[in-house]
C-alpha cells in the first residue's frame, strides 16, 4: 500500500482506506465487487452490500475468506457478521434464505410427485360407477365398502 502525497493536513488516520466490505471473498472467487475507498469502515451503503453477500454466501454454506493486511481468514459467513453490528440480521437472512430454499424443494418435489402420479378417473365396473386410478389396462377403485379392488373389466366413462 503505497502512501498517498495528498495534502499535508491529511494525518494518517484521516487517510481513505479500501472499504472493509472488498475484505470479503467466497473461496470460488466472488466478492462484493467492491472498489471504494473510505475514511470509515465501509463506504456509504455498504455495509448492507457486506450483509447481502454473507447472507448469500452462508444460505449455500460457502466458506468465506477475509483478507485484512494480506492476512486471510477463512471462517463461515455467520462468523464473520458476527464481527459486525449487523451479525444478527446475517444470521437471521440466513435462516430465511434456508427456510425458503427448503420450501422451493418441497413445492418441486411436490409438482414432481403430482405428475408421476396416476390420474384419478371414474369408470364403471359392472353397473357401478367408482373413481380410481388406471394403470395398464388395470383399474384400482375404492369399492362400495371402502375396500380397495383392482379389476381389467371396466368401462372408462
Ligand atoms: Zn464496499
Amino acid at each position: 500500500m503505497a502512501a498517498k502525497n495528498t495534502a499535508a493536513k491529511n494525518t494518517a488516520a484521516d487517510e481513505p482506506t479500501r472499504c472493509t466490505c472488498s475484505q470479503f471473498a467466497t473461496e470460488d472467487g466472488r466478492t462484493t465487487g467492491c472498489t471504494a475507498e473510505t475514511k470509515r469502515l465501509f463506504a456509504p451503503g455498504h455495509d448492507a452490500k457486506l450483509k447481502s453477500f454473507l447472507i448469500k454466501a452462508g444460505a449455500e454454506g460457502a466458506e468465506v475468506t477475509r483478507t485484512v493486511d494480506g492476512i486471510a481468514s477463512s471462517a463461515d459467513a455467520a462468523t464473520h457478521a458476527a464481527k459486525f453490528a449487523f451479525g444478527h440480521m446475517v444470521t437471521a437472512g440466513i435462516k430465511r434464505a434456508e427456510t425458503k430454499a427448503a420450501e422451493k424443494a418441497e413445492r418441486a418435489a411436490a409438482r414432481a410427485a403430482k405428475k408421476t402420479a396416476p390420474k384419478q378417473v371414474t369408470a364403471k365396473v359392472g353397473r357401478w360407477e367408482r373413481t380410481g386410478t388406471v394403470e395398464g389396462d388395470t383399474f384400482t377403485y375404492t369399492d362400495a365398502k371402502g375396500a380397495t379392488k383392482t379389476t381389467t373389466k371396466f368401462q372408462a366413462v
